[in-house]
């Protein structure tokens, strides 16, 4: 027992020093590059990072803000939506593209999540499609994408466009119609976050919105800086969203090992299945067949109205672990005047009683997932 507990201290649930340390050197050059040279707002690591980062998301382009719900709105803006306009997006999910929405005066529209993938299900979308949709936000929760196939078709019927909120899902392959791709270069404009938990991560806030679409991403890039076209020039109302030049070098050192780090998730995630397979209280994740899963977060549902108990358990281990999310949007205070109320989303209301999110980061041991699965089936009698 000592030497467990010696192991459960160190569990966290991301360990951003390691990651760091584990490419020290690297990161050490490339900001002292950037304190040498001074450029610290729009200096030419940001254009090599997003030219990096479209690369491997084969994109045409990119451009770089300062976070992903920055992200969200310079999308928001550059498909010229206009107050009173519905965009549909999930209810279980983070707040930043209800948020968006709401603060350009557009009108947040809930719909269901799928009870499995916790992602958009695609016949509660079309039931929330009215003579006033504009838009769809497809968030790829938690590492898996939604079913872009399904989502392109209806948006095509119905001309709405389509925003990807990939900020969990970097990386992430998607089938649509028949080809593999990255999940977030399917819709009209995808954006993601680079904030630390991020598959991507930088040290400090970070975004970018990308689009094959040049003309688009024109209009973001003036969005993203006041609404620039010459300098000066200033040709519609925009934001002022920057990445730093610091974060834009730190995010391009860790983009060259963003594979690995990915592969790493893949094999903690793998760990877990096997050791946690058959325990009849708790739901594993489950990957659909027209998409990988890169386990941003490695989120299981635990039944019976046990998962705070449990939670407690593993905290009383030092297991961290965390609830994304508690509440779904449709019950929060902020969007009471949406009038939603209980009964509204019973999937997502649900998965809010029973999801609970373990430890999962590429530094994660083999020896710690034992330690956290030892304990979770300590807790069912499972052993
Ligand atoms: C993290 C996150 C965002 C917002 O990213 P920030 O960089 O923190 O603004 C948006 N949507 C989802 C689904 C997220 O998980």
């Amino acid at each position: 027992m000592p030497e467990a507990l010696k192991i459960a201290k160190q569990i966290q649930m991301v360990d951003l020093v390691s990651q760091h340390e584990a490419c020290k050197i690297e990161l050490d050059t490339a900001i002292q590059k950037v304190l040498a040279h001074g450029a610290f707002i729009n200096g030419p690591e940001v254009k090599t990072f997003g030219q990096n980062l479209s690369d491997y998301l084969n994109v045409k382009q990119l451009v770089p803000c300062a976070n992903g719900t920055d992200a969200l709105q310079i999308a928001l803006m550059a498909l010229d939506l206009k107050p009173g306009d519905e965009v549909i997006t999930t209810s279980f999910n983070y707040v930043a593209g209800a948020e968006a929405v709401a603060l350009l005066g557009m009108i947040p529209v809930f719909a269901e999540v799928n009870t499995q993938s916790f992602n958009l299900d695609i016949s509660s979308l079309e039931k929330h499609i009215t003579s006033k949709t504009k838009a769809i936000i497809v968030v790829h929760l938690f590492g898996q994408a939604c079913d872009m196939d399904e989502i392109m078709a209806l948006a095509d019927k119905h001309h709405l466009y389509v925003i990807e909120d990939n900020a969990q899902s970097l990386g992430t392959e998607v089938n649509y119609k028949g080809k593999w791709q990255k999940a977030g270069t399917i819709g009209h404009i995808g954006t993601t976050s680079f904030f630390p938990t991020k598959n991507l991560g930088c040290m400090g806030d970070g975004g970018a919105v990308f689009s094959n679409d040049e003309a688009l991403m024109n209009k973001c890039k003036s969005i993203s800086s006041h609404g620039q076209g010459q300098r000066y020039e200033f040709q519609r109302i925009g934001i002022n969203s920057r990445l730093d030049t610091i974060q834009a070098a730190i995010l391009d050192v860790k983009l060259k090992s963003l594979k690995d780090s990915l592969e790493k998730r893949k094999k903690g995630a793998d760990k877990y299945f096997e050791l946690l397979s058959g325990i009849k209280n708790i739901e594993l994740p489950f990957t659909q067949s027209f998409s990988n899963h890169t386990y941003n977060q490695f989120v299981i549902k635990v039944l019976h109205n046990q998962r705070d108990s449990l939670k407690q358990y593993l905290s009383d281990h030092q297991i961290p672990s965390m609830i994304y999310y508690p509440k779904p949007l449709h019950l929060q205070p902020a969007y009471a005047y949406l009038n939603g109320k209980m009964g509204d989303f019973l999937v997502s209301e649900q998965l809010c009683e029973q999801v609970l999110a373990l430890p999962i980061h590429p530094e994660l041991s083999g020896e710690q997932i034992l330690y956290i699965t030892d304990r979770i089936k300590d807790f069912f009698h499972a052993r």
